[in-house]
C-alpha cells in the first residue's frame, strides 16, 4: 500500500500535494517524498518516517513549482530508509509507485549487466531504469514508459516525470 498524489497546473503544486499526502498518509508511514520541477531540473526531497518529517525538512526551502509528485511509502521490497523512499530518479526519469514488481530481480540483474547502477533496494527502481534504457534506444517518453511496463509483471499505480519533457506527466495503473 502507499499513497500517491500528483499535481500539474497553474498553482504551486507543493501545498496541493502535501495536503493530498496528509489525507493518504494512513496508506504508508515508512517514508514520504516529493519531486518538484525546479527550472530544468527535477529536485527530490525524501524523509524516513511520517509525512511530518518531510514537511519539517522542506519548510525552510519554500518550494514552489509544478509539476509535483508525492508518495507515502509502505515498504514491500527494501527497508524503510531514505535511499528506498520514493520518488526514485535515474537520469532525469522520476517515478513514484504503488504495488509490487514481481520480476524486479530478474530485470535488475539484466539492467545491472548492461551498466545500470542502482541506488535502492526497491522493486520500484527497475521502472525508472527500464524507462531510461528505452529512451537510450530512441523511444520517446510515452513509448519508453509503455514499453517498460510491458516488461514488468505485477501491480502498479505510477506517476512518472522526465526532465527533458517537463510539461508532461505520465500516469499508469494495473491492479493497484
Ligand atoms: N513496492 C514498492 C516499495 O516497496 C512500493 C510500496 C508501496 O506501495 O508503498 O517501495
Amino acid at each position: 500500500m502507499c499513497g500517491i498524489v500528483a499535481y500539474m497546473g497553474p498553482r504551486n503544486g507543493v501545498p496541493v500535494v502535501l495536503d493530498g499526502l496528509r489525507k493518504l498518509e494512513y496508506r504508508g508511514y515508512d517514508s514520504a517524498g516529493i519531486a518538484i520541477l525546479n527550472g530544468k531540473k527535477i529536485d527530490i526531497y525524501r524523509s524516513v518516517g511520517k509525512l511530518i518529517g518531510l514537511e519539517d525538512k522542506i519548510r525552510e526551502e519554500q518550494l514552489c513549482g509544478t509539476p509535483v509528485i508525492g508518495h507515502t511509502r509502505w515498504a514491500t521490497h527494501g527497508r524503510p530508509t531514505e535511499a528506498n523512499a520514493h520518488p526514485h530518479k535515474y537520469e532525469g526519469v522520476v517515478v513514484v509507485h504503488n504495488g509490487i514488481i514481481e520480476n524486479y530481480l530478474e530485470l535488475r540483474h539484466e539492467l545491472a549487466a548492461s551498466g545500470h547502477e542502482f541506488s535502492s533496494e526497491t522493486d520500484t527502481e527497475v521502472i525508472s531504469h527500464l524507462i531510461v534504457q528505452e529512451l537510450r534506444l530512441g523511444a520517446d517518453f510515452n513509448q519508453a514508459v509503455s514499453r517498460s511496463l510491458l516488461r514488468t509483471r505485477g501491480t502498479y499505480a505510477l506517476a512518472v516525470l522526465y526532465e527533458k519533457e517537463p510539461e508532461k506527466m505520465i500516469v499508469a495503473r494495473q491492479s493497484s
